[in-house]
């Protein structure tokens, strides 16, 4: 028995045998194809926020539909006993297209998270320095596993399970005399998002990224910069490191890089890569093949399609088209982002819960983070005419509101 198509058991099941840590809203997707989504009854949807910055190439793209159902005809999984093609490939491409000599693979942003905090301490330790502190910024998101909710700076996210791995201190984002204050002879990494993408799409100052490597240099500290949601085109760059002319020393992806198939990444230096030796770190599945294959088709894709510049372009296309909208209709307080990874805040008038459920039933999919701001981040392949199409959307929804109000 399939409970695909009926909305009512598949919710019967979820609040039955699921363990209830999402509030779904009340809609399932049995189908996609580019950025428009198909739900139980066969409404369509744009999808604003592509599975979270995860669907970098859309839904069910031909050429990497195919990669993946070629591979799994030959062989999904082997263990990292042996020598995996695709993933010594994938990580060649990875390192020449960054600042990086050197790759491991896991299965999720929080895995890669966790790979580098232990990296950056096992470096520290092999050099024989006693430096395992980890500085990260007040609002941020670095997963949901033990070190990194210690890693994240939103209390909310750990009370429920301290004691919390201890190591961690948190600064003011974009504030570079707080960070100096922070730093201690004990103090090995400095982890920042570049975009705060959890806590309502906030960028990182460019005088501040560049202070933050200058003091990694000066006193020894290893940058580690979490790319998880900003990387692979998403910025309108590669990484978004770029936008800011600085490298780090360690570098985590994951959602966009293999377009929807689970898998993490951390790269660093050849320098930085002695922090963890043989039986150090490790995965079961990290770097399969069929991860592995369809992370170097969602690059092929990317490369081949020229994503990158469309995420740029729509991107900049958008921010100008909401500003806009910022600069007509007082509701919205603030636009924010880069590329096709942008924040709508509104003021504390408009919940942004309700502006995701109008557009819900328009046919449109974004996320609300906080009670007042939208994300938006599609795939790296939407089109003009589909951005302009939410734009427009958004537009009616503010006029409607503001009519209310007068
Ligand atoms: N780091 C950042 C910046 C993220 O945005 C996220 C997820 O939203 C994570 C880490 C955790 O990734 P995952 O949910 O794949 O574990």
């Amino acid at each position: 028995m399939s409970i695909e198509s009926d909305l009512y058991l598949i919710k019967d099941y979820d609040k039955k045998y699921c363990m209830q840590v999402f509030s779904p809203l009340d809609v399932a997707f049995v189908k996609g194809k580019g950025c428009t989504l198909y739900d139980t009854e066969g409404k369509k949807y744009l999808d604003m926020i592509g599975g979270i910055a995860v669907n970098s190439v859309g839904h069910a793209h031909p050429k990497l539909t195919k990669a993946i159902a070629d591979q799994s005809k030959k062989l999904i999984h082997c263990s990292n006993y042996y020598y995996i093609p695709s993933r010594s490939e994938l990580a060649g491409r990875l390192c020449k297209k960054s600042f990086a000599d050197k790759v491991f693979f896991s299965n999720s942003g929080a895995e890669a998270n966790e790979a580098a905090i232990k990296l950056a301490r096992g470096y520290f330790h092999y050099k024989g320095e006693d430096k395992y502190e980890i500085i990260t910024a007040k609002m941020s998101f670095h997963g949901r596993t033990m070190a990194t909710i210690a890693a994240t700076g939103q209390p909310k996210f750990s009370k429920p399970f301290e004691p919390v791995t201890p190591g961690f201190k948190y600064v003011e984002y974009n504030n570079i005399d707080d960070l100096y204050a922070a730093v201690t002879d004990k103090t090995a990494a400095i982890m920042l998002e570049l975009i705060q993408g959890e806590s309502g799409v906030h960028p990182a100052a460019p005088d501040f990224i560049v202070a933050v490597r200058k003091l990694c240099n000066e006193k020894g500290i290893l940058f580690i910069d979490d790319e998880i949601q900003t990387g692979v085109g998403r910025t309108g760059k590669m990484f978004c490191y770029e936008h800011y002319g600085v490298y780090p020393d360690i570098m985590t992806l994951a959602k966009g890089l293999a377009g929807g198939v689970p898998i993490g990444a951390t790269l660093c230096t050849e320098e930085v890569a002695s922090g963890f030796h043989v039986g150090d770190h490790g995965s079961t599945f990290g770097g399969n093949p069929l991860a592995t294959t369809a992370a170097n088709t969602v690059l092929d894709i990317i490369t081949e399609e020229n994503l990158i510049a469309n995420a740029d372009l729509i991107g900049d296309m958008m921010l100008d088209k909401l500003q806009a909208l910022k600069a007509k209709y007082p509701m919205i307080h603030q636009v924010r982002g880069r590329g096709l990874l942008i924040g709508i805040e509104f003021n504390p008038i408009i919940s942004a819960a309700m502006m995701k459920d109008v557009l819900l039933e328009k046919g449109f999919l974004v996320s609300a983070i906080g009670a007042s701001t939208i994300r938006i981040a599609p795939p790296l392949i939407i089109s003009k005419t589909e951005a302009m199409s939410f734009v427009n959307t958004l537009e009616k929804i503010l006029k409607a509101q503001a009519k209310q109000m007068r």
